[in-house]
């Protein structure tokens, strides 16, 4: 639902916070997530993500999430789905060219990096293009992993 994407990147300075607590309770359950399996574990995660990234996000579950570097915006919510940026059509009210009852998903990702205040390590990190095969996995579990250096690619 636009309105509550909206709110979650107008609170994106607590959200993060919440999201950066999670990645590290998270990161400190790692020899249990280990013994029960990462893999195993995968499906449930996914489907707990599903449903609390999806009401507050519209998450659209790409495995690969950038919301703490994205002011709590979900680029796949771009009709292009660029992970990098405005394409260069935003209108001039900042809605989007393919869909212009949307505010431009960049443009909220903008004003909740803003909140969020630290530009350099959120909003100006490239990322990487999505792998499509991620789809539908989990993203936490995923970000547990590469903060232990045990995968590459992007984040909680
Ligand atoms: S205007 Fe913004 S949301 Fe729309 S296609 Fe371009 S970058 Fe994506």
């Amino acid at each position: 639902m636009k309105a509550v994407r909206y709110w979650s990147a107008n609170n994106a300075r607590w959200l993060r916070r919440v999201y950066q607590s999670l990645e590290t309770v998270l990161v400190a359950l790692h020899p249990l997530l280990k013994r029960l399996g990462y893999q195993r574990l995968d499906r449930s995660f996914a489907a707990i993500e599903k449903v609390v990234k999806g009401f507050l996000f519209d998450s659209q579950s790409c495995g690969q999430c950038t919301l703490g570097e994205t002011g709590m915006a979900c680029p796949m919510n771009c009709p292009k789905t660029l992970r990098n940026g405005p394409c260069g059509g935003v209108r001039s009210n900042g809605h989007c060219e393919v869909d212009p009852d949307m505010v431009c998903v960049w443009v909220t990702s903008w004003e909740g990096s803003k909140l969020v205040g630290d530009l350099e390590s959120t909003i100006q990190v490239i990322q990487a293009p999505v792998d499509v095969r991620l789809k539908g996995t989990s993203a936490w579990l995923r970000a547990v992993r590469k903060r232990l250096g045990l995968v590459s690619g992007d984040g909680l």
